[in-house]
Formats: C-alpha cells, sequence, structure tokens
C-alpha cells in the first residue's frame, strides 16, 4: 500500500516537474525571440541620440525606448516569478530565469520616467559641455581640445587652467542632479530586495565579498604602484618646483585629465635617453598611417588568432572619427545591436573619435576585444550574451595589447623601425607600459570605492567632493592644483560617474588581462620573460580563448577562467611578474638617489630599497577565497537606462 502510494506521488511529482519544465521551456523560447528586438530598439535608439546630441528628437527617442525596453523586461520578470520554483530545472533554465528575475527597476513608474530623464540629461551635460578660452576667446572640447592640451602641454599654468576649467564647467552642473540620482537608484534597488544600488552592481560579480576581494589585490600591488609614484615625483620635481618631494603629487601633471593613466609623461620620466625609438605615435605620423588602418591591423591580429573576420561592412556601420558639425559623444564605446542586419551579417559597431596615434592603437584594440566577445558568445540565450563577469569584457582586447605593445611585435608589422633590444630598451618599454596600467591601477579601484559608499549613505551628498578627493589622495598620492569645496563636484568630471557606468570592472580586467597574458602566452610556447611575449599567430593561444568567450555569461566566472588558465581565482601574481624587472630597477634607483617614497596621508612602505629581492614573486599564491557564492543574486543584465550592452573605454 505504501509503495504504490510512493509510486503515485513520485508520478505526481514527475508531471508537475514536467509541466513546469515545458512552461519554463516555453517561457525562455519566447523571451530569447523577443529580447534582441526590443534590446535592438532601444540600441538603435541610443546609437542615432549618441551620434547627434543635440537633436532633441534623437533624445526623446532614446528615452522613449529605454522606457520601452524597461517595460518589456518588468513583464517578463513578472512571467518569469510566476513560474515559481525551479529549483528542479536544467541548470541552463534555473540560470536564466535567475537572471531574468533580478533587476534595480523602479516600481513606481512616473519615478522611472525621472530616473530615465535625470540620466539623460547627466549624458547630456557631460557631453556637451566646453570650456571657454579667455586666450583664444574659443570653446574648448574635452575631446580632443583638453584632452591634447593635457597630454602635450608642459606649462604648469596651461595645464592647471585646462584641469580647473573643465570640472569648474561641468562638475556644478552635475551635482544636484546626481544627489537624486543617488536616491532614485536605491529605491529602484530596495524595491527589488538590495540594500542600495551599489549592493545591486556588486551582485553581478556572484561573489559574497566583492570589496574584501579587490582589496586585497589592490594591497598587494600597492607597494610597486608606490615606487613607480615616487621615480615620477622625483623626476616631475626636476620639471615643476611645485612638486615636492616628499607629497603628493599635483594632478594636472601626469599628462590625463583624471590622472588615470600617465603613458603622455612618458619624455619627462624615460629611465634611459637611448637611441633605440618605442615612440609608436611618431611611427605612425611617420608612415601617415590612417585611422582605417588602425582598424586594419588591429583586426588582422585577431584574425591571426585563428578568429574569423569581421562581419562585412563593420567599419561603415561604425563610427570611427570625429564628424564634421555633429555634437558626438566621443569617449570609445562598442555596440552590440543583438540583430543580425538586413543582410544577415551580425550587427556590432565601434564609435570612437579615433586620432592616429598611439593611445587610439591601444584603445582600438581594447574596443575590438569587446566585439570579439560580442561576435562569440552571439548565439548564447539572450541573458548569457554578456561577459562572465564584467571584468572579463574589459580584459580581452587589453590582454592582446599586451602583445602588440611589445617592441618584439611592433618591429615584426612595421611599426618600429629602428629598436635595438638590450636591458636599456627593455625597462624603457616596460615603463611605458606601467605608466598605462599600472598607474591605473588605484584610480579604477577607488572610483567605485567613492560610489559604493555614496549608495551605502556611508558618504553624504554633503560630503561627495572632499571625500572623493580624500579617497584620490589616499590611494594615487595626488592633490588638487587649486582649492576645491562642496561647491564643486569633481567626480561628475569622469565620464562613467554622470553616466551611470560601474568602474570596479576595469580594476578587474587590469588583473585579468595579466593573467589571461600569461596563460596565452604557455599556450603559444612561448619561452623568456612575459612582458617580451607576443601571442601574434598562435591559433593553440586564439583556440583558448575563443573557448573561454564563447561561454558568455552561460557560466560562473570562475568556469570560464578555468578554461583559458587552469585557475578559478582571480591572482595578481602574473601582473607582477610581467613587471618584475622593472620593480627591481625602481628599488635599485631609489636605492642609489635616495629619493623618498609615500605621501603624508599614506607613508610607506618601510622595506629597504637597497636590499633586492633576488626572486620572483610569488605567483600561486592566492589567500583570498573568491570563489562565486551559490545564492548570490545574479542581476547583471540592465546595465541601465543610460548605457546598457555599450561597453566603454576606461
Ligand atoms: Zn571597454
Amino acid at each position: 500500500m505504501f509503495q504504490v502510494a510512493l509510486a503515485g506521488l513520485i508520478a505526481l511529482t514527475q508531471i508537475v516537474l514536467a509541466e513546469t519544465n515545458s512552461k519554463a521551456e516555453e517561457f525562455l523560447i519566447e523571451f530569447n525571440r523577443r529580447a534582441p528586438l526590443e534590446a535592438n530598439v532601444k540600441e538603435v535608439a541610443s546609437w542615432k541620440y549618441s551620434t547627434n546630441l543635440s537633436s532633441s528628437e534623437a533624445a526623446a527617442a532614446f528615452k522613449a525606448a529605454s522606457l520601452a525596453f524597461d517595460t518589456f523586461f518588468e513583464e517578463a520578470k513578472r512571467n518569469a516569478s510566476q513560474l515559481g520554483n525551479v529549483e528542479d530545472l536544467p541548470e541552463e533554465f534555473q540560470r536564466q530565469i535567475k537572471f531574468i528575475r533580478e533587476s534595480s527597476t523602479l516600481k513606481d513608474v512616473q519615478k522611472r520616467e525621472k530616473l530615465a530623464s535625470l540620466k539623460i540629461e547627466m549624458q547630456n551635460i557631460y557631453s556637451s559641455t566646453e570650456v571657454y578660452d579667455q586666450t583664444t576667446g574659443k570653446n574648448l572640447s574635452l575631446f580632443p581640445d583638453l584632452t591634447d592640451i593635457m597630454a602635450s602641454s608642459q606649462t604648469f599654468v596651461d595645464l592647471k587652467t585646462a584641469w580647473q576649467g573643465w570640472r569648474d564647467a561641468v562638475g556644478p552642473k552635475i551635482r544636484q542632479l546626481y544627489k537624486q540620482y543617488v536616491e532614485l537608484s536605491n529605491e529602484g534597488a530596495r524595491d527589488n530586495g538590495y540594500t542600495d544600488y551599489g549592493a545591486y552592481w556588486r551582485s553581478w560579480y556572484e561573489v559574497d565579498n566583492l570589496p574584501e576581494l579587490v582589496e586585497n589585490l589592490w594591497r598587494d600591488l600597492e607597494p610597486f604602484y608606490k615606487e613607480l609614484h615616487a621615480y615620477v615625483r622625483y623626476k616631475l620635481a626636476k620639471e615643476y618646483p611645485q612638486v615636492k618631494g616628499n607629497d603628493a603629487i599635483p594632478a594636472h601633471l601626469l599628462g590625463n585629465m583624471w590622472s588615470q593613466s600617465w603613458g603622455e609623461i612618458y619624455s619627462l620620466v624615460e629611465p634611459y635617453s637611448v637611441n633605440s625609438s618605442i615612440d609608436v605615435t611618431k611611427a605612425m605620423q611617420d608612415k601617415n598611417y590612417t585611422i582605417e588602418e588602425i582598424f586594419r591591423i588591429t583586426e588582422s591580429f585577431f584574425e591571426s588568432l585563428g578568429m574569423k573576420k569581421l562581419p562585412e561592412k563593420f567599419v561603415e556601420r561604425s563610427l570611427i572619427r570625429k564628424p564634421e558639425g555633429l555634437d558626438v559623444e566621443c569617449h570609445a564605446s562598442a555596440w552590440d545591436m543583438y540583430v543580425k542586419t538586413k543582410g544577415g551579417k551580425k550587427d556590432v559597431r565601434i564609435r570612437q573619435c579615433t586620432e592616429v596615434n598611439d593611445y587610439w592603437f591601444v584603445t582600438t584594440h581594447h574596443e575590438m576585444g569587446h566585439i570579439y566577445y560580442f561576435l562569440l558568445y552571439w548565439d548564447q540565450p539572450y541573458m548569457f550574451r554578456d561577459s562572465a563577469n564584467p571584468g572579463f569584457h574589459e580584459a580581452v582586447g587589453d590582454t592582446l595589447s599586451l602583445s602588440v605593445s611589445t617592441p618584439q611585435h611592433l618591429v615584426k608589422i612595421g611599426l618600429l623601425d629602428n629598436y635595438v633590444e638590450d636591458k636599456e630598451a627593455d625597462i624603457n618599454s616596460l615603463m611605458k607600459m606601467a605608466l598605462k596600467n599600472v598607474a591605473f591601477l588605484p584610480f579604477g579601484y577607488l572610483i567605485d570605492q567613492w560610489r559604493w559608499s555614496v549608495f551605502e549613505g556611508k558618504i553624504k551628498p554633503s560630503e561627495y567632493n572632499s571625500e572623493w578627493w580624500r579617497l584620490r589622495t589616499s590611494y594615487q598620492g595626488i592633490k588638487p592644483p587649486v582649492e576645491r569645496s562642496e561647491k564643486d563636484f569633481d567626480p561628475g568630471a569622469k565620464f562613467h560617474i554622470p553616466n551611470d557606468v560601474p568602474y570596479i570592472r576595469y580594476f578587474v580586467s587590469h588583473v585579468l588581462q595579466f593573467q589571461f597574458h600569461k596563460a596565452a602566452c604557455r599556450l603559444a610556447g612561448f619561452k623568456g620573460p612575459l612582458h617580451q611575449c607576443s601571442i601574434y599567430k598562435s591559433t593553440e593561444a586564439g583556440k583558448k580563448i575563443s573557448e573561454m568567450l564563447e561561454l558568455g555569461k552561460s557560466k560562473p566566472w570562475p568556469e570560464a577562467l578555468e578554461k583559458l588558465t587552469n585557475k578559478r581565482t582571480m591572482d595578481v601574481g602574473p601582473l607582477k611578474e610581467y613587471f618584475w624587472p622593472l620593480d627591481l630597477w625602481l628599488r635599485s634607483q631609489r636605492c642609489s638617489l635616495n629619493y623618498k617614497i609615500g605621501w603624508p596621508e599614506n607613508p610607506g612602505p618601510s622595506y629597504d630599497p637597497c636590499v633586492v629581492p633576488t626572486t620572483l614573486p610569488d605567483t600561486e599564491t592566492s589567500p583570498v577565497n573568491n570563489q562565486p557564492n551559490d545564492g548570490a543574486a545574479h542581476a547583471w543584465y540592465l546595465v541601465l537606462i543610460a548605457v546598457f550592452s555599450v561597453l566603454l573605454g576606461c
């Protein structure tokens, strides 16, 4: 009797399960049919607006398309919730449904509209603000005018004027809007069960301890950053009497509007003046390179790894130079339009105001990394058409850049003519890479530290600017060249803040790209120091990279990472290994020249630079548990109203 009842119960359970299964399958088939179409409408509207910012019709159409997409998604979320318990469904269904159920969309429709308007308004202020130049009577744009001044001028006052001009023009206009944006974004997150909007952002990483995890990665890298900072400060002090040997560096002297990448001051800090040139910009200009050629060379690197050619007319569909007479958002970005063109080609695009120089050469590789990721996970279900975690997306193109930037590769493709390989040229080349990649690390870390605290309410609106500068000084060792107050809003002068784009992904990607690089070099059979490796033409490396990218978001990121690296944790070891010769060189410089390290707000480290370690850093240690948690929320998809699938340069 009992056995009969049990058999009946099992049969009933199986019927219920089969029903839930088929309902879920039906729902997902319909969702995966519609979602790319709905997303495409929004992407097209966003593209049109961002390439014609002064058109009020384009702005209105974009806002309408954003809200329509939100409505579609809210409906999908409701339907997904009605499926009830999905624990017994296949893992692939469960994961999609879990993602669909998560969002930070406001329940109140009017507030949702208000938030959409706020984002567009901030985006518009950032993109269209210009700075009046009193000496020439002209208005200066951020790109290329102010950016060029920051990169090329070595006049203290001119740099200060450009630095302050941009912040004074854009910050205060955004400040009040930002406060409202924080309130409404938090409300949306709380409507969906998150403590605040920052917690919602962090949930995309599928780990419980993201802040702890990145803090530990940073602490491991900080001593090297400080060596670099100390040397650069020592060199800058020779150029500018305003730079003090034991203080934070004035923020406007590092060749970049946000002091986030210091490559432009390479000539001031060059370790050795040797005949051997690693000046790619000069080589490109000497050889009359065109923007189209930069794109062609970049694509050919991906092809050399065995990846397919880009879809026909990719460049024509993209926007690759600043157009005359049109107001365009120039911040580099890569776009997945989600559906094929009428001609049956996958519609992916790059939007950037390219110029012929080293910076854009590297940026084009970065953006094209996004494009190849889009193409490789194209056939995944909609919710899996994203990177394993947001840092992965940013790391792909940059991984290739590590190969492309080696002098050995640049010689091979005819971009460096008179490079002679020796120890001094090697250190010069590493210094150039460190100014871009290592200088970036504390910046990449602190932006979202500031925002996480703002969303959590630990930083009050009355402390927005002072706390921003506390972090900037503490982590980066820089200080504002003029007094700042709470009338200013310097965070608003950085694209990703008014544009609602999370930033910790760039820190994560700067760690991951060296892990990817090391694994790819091993697959390419490279023997030698990591910083000299190029994976050009290695189809073995290309195959494993593709396998990782094809997964999209279908598996937790440690699985994707394992495909290429055989490791499941993030690890700064490869980054340290890559720069190890430079780290040793910097210590020896400090030992012999006896300059200071650290600054009052962040003193140390206290080790003796004259005691030089002789072994490579241990690349296998990884003390932090960065395995994903099972129960974490997985909502990564609505990279919200303003930018959505668009992936941007840092
Ligand atoms: Zn990017």
